[in-house]
């Protein structure tokens, strides 16, 4: 007989208890966000397209090139720009979810993207 210690929650995926979507996160990694990490790699990404687009328009003398890769570099960036506006987005709501349920007496573990809610799925199961 089991007391339901770490019942569903070891390593696998975590059924949110409010809409049953299986792609749950813990509240960690739905809160910390990793934009700091993204906007640098997608930098670096963009400055090597230019330097690319550069380097090769020298090496086979055809100028255009680096028009291209400049334009590749802005279009990364840009792209790098959404991405980490994106995250931090989605780690405000859950995190507006993660006080919504201290507020409603939860000690959420749990954040679900598909409904938007933190919660608690081992509660859930014993309730
Ligand atoms: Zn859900």
């Amino acid at each position: 007989m089991t007391n339901g210690v770490g019942s569903g929650t070891a390593n696998g995926p975590v059924e949110c208890p409010r809409c049953g979507a299986a792609d749950t996160v813990t509240v960690a990694n739905a809160t910390e966000g990793s934009g700091c990490a993204h906007f640098a790699e997608g930098t670096v990404i963009a400055l090597m397209a230019g330097a690319a687009g550069k380097y090769y328009a020298d090496e086979r003398n055809w100028p255009w090139l680096t028009a291209v890769g400049a334009v590749v570099a802005v279009l990364l960036f840009l792209g790098t720009i959404a991405v980490v506006r994106s995250e931090n987005r989605d780690a405000r709501r859950a995190r507006s979810a993660v006080d919504r349920a201290a507020a409603a007496g939860t000690d959420a573990t749990h954040y679900c993207a598909a409904c938007g809610e933190a919660s608690s799925p081992r509660d859930a199961e014993n309730a």
